[in-house]
């Protein structure tokens, strides 16, 4: 068996998660990562040389399948969540909403419950949870997304109360602006409505996340890094953005 820390990153097919995996690997990590696109995961696994292993976290028997074959972890990044939509309240759709609440909040949850175990027989166990300035401000049309996300820092808050004395440490990673397949994925492939996202100013890149959640990771044992709230420069809050065009 490997003598590095194993790392396992859900939501690694792409963006952040994929950027992710890349980072934790090249700073000496062995790596298990989900998706649900498995042709998609293999191809960011395959150059780390790490295990790629279908994950959906919103369906309990995808997260206890994927867990079965998890035999240590020291570092799980709960990445897996994105938004549906930018409706208002007022023509909310239920199905986006449950689906962003089973992915971003519920599948969190599931992943987490089934390698606590592990995580804390490891020795020295690290959770990294992907939350978002959604987490901490709401926008006009986000409601259903804010709301998961606020829901997200809750539980990352409360499993820093209910891990308290374990070996386990607890992070929350919170962008802003990343350009990744997320609005693309929100706009339900709408790619020319995507690009208006960032279109004259400069977002936050995947590597810019992954850079920090592999700096939180790497601290001491006894360092806890709690929060970090990364955003573009061009960013001050979810809806104040400097656009030079
Ligand atoms: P992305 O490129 O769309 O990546 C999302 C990843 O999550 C994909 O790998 C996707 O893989 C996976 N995923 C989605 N639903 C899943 C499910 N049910 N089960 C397993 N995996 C699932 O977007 P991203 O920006 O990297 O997003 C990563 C995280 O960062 C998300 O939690 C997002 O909310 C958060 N975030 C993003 C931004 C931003 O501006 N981009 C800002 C703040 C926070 P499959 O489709 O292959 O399953």
């Amino acid at each position: 068996m490997s003598d590095k820390p194993l790392a396992i990153v859900t939501g690694a097919s792409s963006g952040i998660g994929a950027a992710t995996a890349r980072h934790l690997a090249a700073a000496g990590y062995d790596l298990i990562l989900g998706a649900r696109r498995l042709d998609r995961l293999r191809e960011v696994a395959e150059p780390l040389g790490a295990t790629a292993l279908p994950l959906d976290v919103t369906d309990p028997a995808s997260v206890q399948s994927f867990c079965a074959q998890v035999l240590r972890v020291n570092v799980l990044v709960n990445n897996a969540g994105g938004a549906l939509g930018l409706e208002p309240v007022a023509e909310a759709d239920d199905a986006k909403w449950e689906t962003m609440y089973d992915s971003n909040v519920l599948g969190l949850m599931r992943v987490t419950r089934a390698l606590l175990p592990q995580l804390e027989t490891s020795g020295a166990g690290h959770i990294v949870n992907v939350t978002s300035i959604a987490a901490i401000e709401v926008y006009p049309g986000g409601a259903g997304y804010t709301a998961a996300k606020h829901a997200a820092r809750a539980v990352t808050e409360t499993l820093r109360l209910e891990l308290l004395g374990k070996p386990i440490r607890v992070t929350e990673v919170a962008p802003g602006m990343v350009e990744t397949e997320f609005s693309v994925v929100r706009f339900a492939g709408d790619k020319a409505r995507a690009d208006k996202t960032y279109a004259g100013m400069t977002p936050l890149t995947a590597d810019d996340i992954a850079d920090a959640i592999t700096w939180a990771v790497t601290r001491p044992a006894h360092v806890n890094i709690d929060t970090l709230v990364i955003r573009p420069l061009d960013q001050a809050t979810a809806t104040q953005v400097h656009r030079r065009s």
